[in-house]
């Protein structure tokens, strides 16, 4: 039998940063996780060079059933706290767009700085190692006992808290797995249903047809989904793909599209397009088709145009010899692009996933939920963020609210042998 003031599960980027700072506060902790690598999912982010924080990263970047959860956490640990603690470590890093930072060299950077954390707090790690069931022995009155049971593949622990930090459901090949919902569940808290978030959007083959030659194509755009107050939009690149379309703004607004309901799409975002084409109709000679080409990448118009073609339209004429109405119609659904996607692609392309334990069962102070000396973090508590770093500082932030209240809540056993 093993005894530890704290097990964490999950040896990912809440886990493992949440795991340093409790050791360094003279807490005895274990972290368990069934994969052999840690923190794969920073190895794998950025483009593998993580982008591990937004320098402007606020409540307002974040999806939840309830929105205000996350602030406490995020105004407690920001980015500015993580940025010094890379400095810390001598890691360098820059600013990309829009407030995202990128290590100048690797990931592994972060990872280092995570297990050297670990390392001054003296964390025992195991991995790899599956947790086989957790017990909570309901009829020890004290907070102080070790009332958690974890059988796990190197026999049972005993712990006083246990800190879930299994992730979400985003890509199964590397170790994402349903384990903190089913913990989440056992001792009867609430789950919002997990959806993919941060992930591409598909359609049906044939109406995508059409759409599919132009895979590879990227162009600015505006995106939006969404009515009246619950509308929200981006401005931020969409990639074409043969399957439907992905890219910064896609990624985006699908974490915000409900099935069933449609997308828009400003195709020409920094242009007033019904106003420009009245305007070349005034001077110009050239044909609609060339002139839209000025304005728009020409792959897009040549197959915009063919498809308008099937319908009837033809914009293979001169443009001062177009009617007003069919100008402005034109230039109408150019920049006001409805579509409505099948799908997504799944679990196993979303960087994220959206919904996960109901921050009403939790402490936003602490994390620990209503079930005593449970405590969840990161990507498994129902807080999403956009793209952009922002899900990496909630792993942050979470995590050290997470272990300034272990810290707090438990006084320091002695340390096992
Ligand atoms: C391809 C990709 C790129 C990304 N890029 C970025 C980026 O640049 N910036 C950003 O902010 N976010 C990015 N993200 C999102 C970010 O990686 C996650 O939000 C973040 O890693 C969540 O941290 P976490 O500690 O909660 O979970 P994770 O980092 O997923 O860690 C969970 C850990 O739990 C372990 N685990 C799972 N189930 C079990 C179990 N049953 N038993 C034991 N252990 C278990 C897993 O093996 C894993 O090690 C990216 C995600 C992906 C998939």
């Amino acid at each position: 039998m093993h005894n530890f003031d704290v097990v964490i599960i999950g040896a990912g980027a809440a886990g493992l940063f949440c795991a340093g700072i409790a050791g360094q506060r003279g807490l005895a902790v274990l972290v368990l996780d069934h994969s052999e690598k840690v923190a794969e999912k920073i190895r794998i982010s950025g483009g593998g060079r993580c982008n591990f924080t937004n320098r402007d990263c606020t409540a307002a970047n974040f999806l939840s059933d309830n929105p205000n959860f996350c602030r406490s956490a995020l105004t407690r640990f920001t980015a500015r706290d993580f940025t010094a603690l890379l400095q810390r470590h001598g890691v360098a890093y820059h600013e990309k767009h829009k407030g995202q930072l990128f290590c100048d060299r690797s990931a592994e950077d972060i990872i280092k700085v995570l297990m050297s954390e670990c390392e001054t707090g003296q964390v025992t790690r195991w991995q790899p190692c599956s947790v086989k069931s957790i017990h909570f022995d309901s009829e020890n009155p004290s907070a102080h006992a070790c009332r958690y049971k974890i059988e796990c593949d190197r026999g049972t622990v005993q712990a006083r808290a246990v800190v879930i930090a299994t992730g979400g459901l985003s890509i199964p090949k590397i170790g994402a797995s349903d384990f903190g919902y089913r913990v989440a569940r056992q001792f009867n808290l609430r789950v919002i249903e997990p959806r993919p978030a941060l992930v591409p959007l598909t359609f049906d083959s044939d109406s995508w047809a059409p759409f599919a030659q132009l895979a590879g194509l990227s162009l600015p755009v505006r995106i939006e989904c969404g009515e009246r107050k619950h509308k929200i939009s981006f401005m931020e690149d969409l990639l074409f793909t043969h399957r439907g379309l992905s890219g910064p703004a896609v990624l985006q607004i699908s974490s915000y599209w409900t099935a069933g309901k449609p997308i828009r799409i400003n195709l020409a975002p920094d242009l007033d397009l019904p106003q420009t084409l009245a305007q070349a109709k005034l001077h110009s000679r050239k044909l609609i088709a060339n002139e839209l080409a000025t304005l728009l990448p020409s792959r897009l118009v040549d197959t915009w145009i063919e498809q308008d073609r099937k319908t009837g339209q033809l914009w293979q004429r001169p443009v001062n010899e177009a009617s007003d109405r069919a100008l402005t119609a034109l230039a109408e659904r150019l920049s006001r692009w409805e579509i409505t996607p099948t799908t997504t692609e799944g679990f196993n392309k979303a960087e994220v996933t959206a919904g996960g334990v109901d921050t009403r069962d939790l402490s936003s102070q602490t994390m620990e939920s209503v079930q005593a000396g449970l405590y969840f973090i990161g990507e498994v508590v129902d807080v999403t963020g956009w793209l952009g770093g922002h899900n990496f500082q909630w792993a942050w932030s979470s995590a050290f609210a997470c272990a300034q209240g272990l810290a707090s809540n438990l006084q320091p056993a002695e340390r096992p042998a």
